[in-house]
């Protein structure tokens, strides 16, 4: 900012200057600056529920903040509305994509465009395809959405943008929906945009990207702006750090190279519908060894939910067999798989992970039959157990017979991930276990994995964030549309290879 208070003009695309915003019991922003120029990649940096997506729908005149003040171009502005914020040329692709599935690529990215539906329809199909070729976002104009993979569809979001001459274009968390080749295609497009000297707030939690990408970053921690750094020289420890506040301890584990030789769960050619009815799991086998983890990776959607489901009893199979140390369990009976030894960590926690109405100690003790001393425990015993997991687990609670529907989510979690983990299974089942959690976090559920794993029990993992694969898994078992398309030990993989897999590519014979 220059002697008058404005906002350094010369090449500044946007600047957030104090801005706070308050929702019923959280400060999302906690004066928040943020400086982003002409020309830049500019990441935001931060955890889950750090306020990424809050300020970046300040930014679009989405929300109005409480305080603060915000520079488009050197200049203030007050937005009203996210209409306001195109006409100043700021634009944004949200984690959720606004298209309309039975309208065409070029109707939507025609849409609210005033007087726009008098364009000529040949006019704006090639329109569609200039800007799609010039910025390596190719599509048919004509498909509907639809039509169209998650990944196409969030092109056509960033055409509308395009189309709409966006100056400063903010795309939140858009990798999340990406395989790794369809990630470097969009940075090779936002650094494209970068170099015709727009601004790109890329907003992402996962450190490698930022750092492959992004000319300078600026971290968010429980909403306030607590660095912004050059990416150059910058290294993944110290972001990590600046994300949590704390310095992380990376631990490098190695992992065992004996092959397992017994098997803890093995399937055979599952076959299953979806809830549509439709043919989603095609004969899945896949074994997992005493002792192993194998990570199961793959584009959500492409049968990890069905499948998991058909192995913990939640679904019914058409076709095929699971056995739990060579015992063969009777399929579409949750309690048999728990009674034959297999602990589920679910996508969904809250949904089908706690009981709210139950306390603390009366979820921790859920599956506790399992420990051969029948469902009757005595409640002091209960009680005394469940402090202990709670310590162990850091379940942040006035006590153990606290009702589960008052913790907060992330405590929600960690009632399932104790009770899950201390139950001493022959096999466990996770989906996306450290989804939604902090980095601390999602180091202690790694560490009970591995330790579960060292322990003797068969470990699938369920997981669309490679890196945590490739720093977990012994074996890795790629999923696409329905079917195991590639297995390998975790040293034989590499990230293009399973991002080709993950995209549909055969495997190599
Ligand atoms: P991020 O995008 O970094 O994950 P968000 O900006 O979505 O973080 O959220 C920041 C905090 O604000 C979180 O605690 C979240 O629960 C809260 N929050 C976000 N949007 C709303 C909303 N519309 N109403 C109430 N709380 C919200
Ligand atoms: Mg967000």
């Amino acid at each position: 900012m220059n002697a008058d208070g404005r906002a350094e003009a010369w090449g500044s695309a946007i600047s957030a200057r104090s801005i706070t915003k308050r929702f019923p019991g959280v400060l999302a922003n906690d004066d928040v600056n943020l400086d982003v120029q002409l020309g830049e990649v500019h990441a935001l940096l931060g955890e889950n529920g750090a306020g990424k997506s809050t300020l970046s729908n300040i930014l679009t005149g989405l929300y109005r903040p409480d305080a603060g003040e915000l520079y488009i171009a050197g200049e203030r502005v007050s937005l009203r509305s996210p209409l306001d914020a195109i006409a100043r040329r700021v634009a944004m692709v949200h984690q959720q994509f606004r298209l309309i599935p039975v309208f065409t690529v070029a109707q939507n990215v025609l849409l609210g465009e005033r007087g726009g539906v008098r364009l000529n329809r040949r006019k704006m199909e090639q329109r569609v395809r200039d800007l799609g070729e010039h910025y390596g976002l190719p599509v048919d104009p004509n498909a509907y959405i639809w039509q169209l993979s998650v990944g196409e569809q969030q092109r056509v979001e960033i055409l509308k943008a395009l189309h709409r001459e966006a100056q400063t274009l903010i795309l939140d968390e858009p990798t999340a929906v990406l395989t790794p080749q369809e990630a470097d295609a969009l940075f090779a497009t936002m650094r494209q945009m970068a170099a015709e000297d727009r601004a790109v707030i890329f907003i992402s939690h996962k450190l490698h990207e930022v750092l492959a990408v992004a000319d300078n970053v600026t971290v968010l921690r429980g909403g306030r702006s607590v660095a912004t750094r050059p990416t150059a020289g910058a290294t993944a420890h110290d972001l990590a750090s600046l994300m949590v506040g704390r310095d992380i301890v990376s631990t490098r584990f190695e992992p065992p190279q004996a092959e397992a030789t017994e098997i803890a769960l093995q399937i055979i050619d599952l076959t299953a519908d979806n809830d549509r009815g439709q043919e989603a799991l095609h004969g899945v086998s896949l074994d997992v060894g005493v002792g192993e983890i194998v990570v199961l990776v793959g584009v959500a959607g492409n049968g990890q939910r069905e499948f998991v489901e058909c192995i913990t009893g939640l679904r019914k199979a058409s076709a095929g067999n699971v056995r739990i140390a060579s015992e063969i369990v009777r399929l579409g009976d949750a309690r048999a798989t728990i009674s034959a030894g297999i602990a589920h960590i679910p996508e969904d926690r809250l949904g089908t992970g706690v009981s709210p109405s139950l306390s603390i100690a009366e979820n921790l003790a859920l599956t506790r039959y399992r420990s051969g001393r029948g469902p009757f425990i005595p409640r002091a015993a209960n009680r005394a157990r469940a402090v202990e997991l709670m310590e162990m687990f850091d379940i942040r609670a006035p006590g153990p017979d606290t009702p589960a529907r008052q913790l907060s989510g992330g405590n929600l979690q960690k009632v399932v991930l104790a009770r899950e983990f201390s139950s001493n299974p022959k096999v466990i089942v996770a989906a996306s276990p450290t989804r939604g959690l902090d980095v601390g976090a999602i180091e202690t559920v790694h560490g009970h994995l591995r330790a579960a794993a060292a322990g003797g029990a068969g470990v699938l993992l369920v997981s669309e964030d490679l890196d945590e694969a490739l720093a977990l898994a012994h074996r890795i078992a790629v999923m696409h549309d329905g079917r195991i398309v590639g297995q390998m030990p975790v040293r034989d993989a590499t990230r293009e290879g399973l991002g080709l897999l993950m995209a549909g590519a055969k495997a190599a014979a």
